[in-house]
């Protein structure tokens, strides 16, 4: 044995030793044992009247197949029109594509795939964008087209395809051809037993349903639902939350392809530990930035969790930290508490005020909360502030060069950028709190 070497690596290592440590990303979100979809087709009226206050009502998200020439038509035939739309997509929901003309009986054409997307892109704003699309008559127009605009295409029952009902782990064979279970009269009203069987196979399974029995459905009058057993599937989801994510499809199949495409690796120095996530797989279609849950292992017994410098809600259990991150946004740092960036406080938060300026949180309608008058305000050395515009966006003034991160109020990355001009729209999105925060400071705003 050479012990001058030994010698040598042990002096190195010293007092900071940095070394790798236990980190591994959840199968499913929370660590959970199986995702559940549920998805809507074609826009009736029933989505805003049922499904949306049955959804608020135990907080979960669901995916909205929107036939784009249908929510063109204003709200005729018993079908949702753009506003109705907005208010799916304000509560949180996951607005996705079911063709521009659901022809009767054919295949979706071709060139419907990526034009429904470019309407929906252009008439509704989500963070994650337009990125699933149902197929009217559960076939695929073209299996490599759809994955040039997708993220993932939703057929029907994936066994008349040769796939499976429920799928794996890592989704479905094809990601054009992701299986989802007719719900009502012509379909399954068995919505425990099929969670139950994801939950025993650790996988995913998504459900589809048209409207609702006895209500405005418009065009979607096939296999209407049972409403109180589809309020009864949610309840019972509720219960088995520590086993069951119910998630969006689109976000389900973002989830699994950064899960599969993540290298996450940790190394602690002292009792700090940093936490890279990062992926490659980017593309025109995503950036892939879903949250993706982390357990990483900590020998500290209490612990702030941040990345990029914000602070990120964990839970410390059983020597590790579990909270959620995003791949590509920064270093995800596990440190005593305490220790980490300087977090919000409330002379931060009403900063605004107290430096004279009106509180465009709370006043939104105020004059000096529009654009110039913010602008000359800048002029009379107003530093930094963050409020809400009248069109709805977040809004940061005086952070050139600043980095801006908005944060959900689950803790979740939703936007992260640099400041540029003097007055700079980050973010708009789905109704709720956001923390935003500016270079060391933190500013909380509601949409
Ligand atoms: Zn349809």
């Amino acid at each position: 044995m050479d012990y001058t070497k030994l010698t040598v690596a042990a002096a190195l290592m010293g007092a900071s030793m940095i070394y790798a440590q236990d980190a591994e990303i959840a199968t499913w979100s929370g660590f959970r044992k199986a995702a559940v979809s549920f998805t809507f087709d074609d826009g009736p009226q029933s989505d805003v009247d049922v499904a949306l206050p049955m959804f608020e009502k135990y907080g979960y998200k669901a995916t909205f197949n929107i036939v784009t020439n249908w929510a063109n038509g204003g709200g005729a035939n018993g079908m949702l029109n753009w506003s109705g739309v907005q208010k799916l997509s304000e509560a949180g929901h996951e607005i996705a594509s079911h063709s521009n003309s659901h022809p009767n009986g054919q295949p979706m054409p071709a060139n419907e795939i990526s034009s429904s997307k470019g309407t929906i892109n252009q008439k509704i704003q989500q963070k994650y964008g337009c990125v699933t699309l149902a197929y009217p008559n559960c076939d695929t127009p073209g299996d490599s087209q759809v994955l040039q605009n997708y993220v993932v295409g939703r057929i029907c029952n994936g066994s008349w395809k040769g796939g499976s009902d429920i799928m794996g782990k890592d989704g479905p064979n094809n990601w054009a051809a992701a299986s989802a279970l007719m719900t009502g009269s012509n379909g399954t009203s068995d919505f425990k037993g099929n969670m139950d069987k994801a939950v025993q196979q650790g996988g995913w399974v998504a459900f589809l349903t048209h409207g609702f029995q006895g209500k405005t459905n418009g065009f979607a009058d096939y296999s209407p639902t049972d409403a109180n057993g589809m309020d009864g599937a949610l309840q019972y989801a509720q219960q088995k939350d520590k086993d069951i994510w119910v998630a969006p499809m689109g976000h389900v199949a973002m989830y699994i392809k950064e899960r599969k495409a993540s290298q996450v690796s940790a190394s602690t120095s002292g009792s700090t530990t940093t936490v890279k996530l990062t992926h490659n797989i980017k593309d025109n279609i995503s950036d892939y930035d879903y949250p993706l849950t982390l357990k990483v292992k900590t020998s500290l017994s209490k612990a702030e969790v941040t990345q990029a410098g914000a602070k990120l809600e964990a839970k410390i259990e059983g020597g590790y930290a579990i909270f959620d991150a995003v791949p590509n946004a920064g270093d995800i740092v596990i440190a005593g508490e305490g220790a980490g960036p300087e977090s919000s406080s409330s002379s931060e938060t009403t900063r605004s005020s107290s430096s004279g300026a009106v509180d465009c949180t709370a006043n939104p309608t105020d004059a000096s909360c529009q654009g110039m008058a913010i602008a000359s305000e800048l002029q009379n050395n107003f530093n930094l502030s963050v409020y809400r515009s009248s069109d709805n966006y977040i809004v940061v003034g005086g952070a050139q060069g600043m980095n801006i991160t908005v944060f959900n109020s689950l803790g979740h990355q939703v936007r992260t950028t640099r400041g540029l001009g003097a007055v700079q729209k980050v973010y708009t999105g789905a109704k709720g709190v956001y923390l935003v925060k500016v270079g060391s400071k933190t500013f909380k705003v509601k949409l």
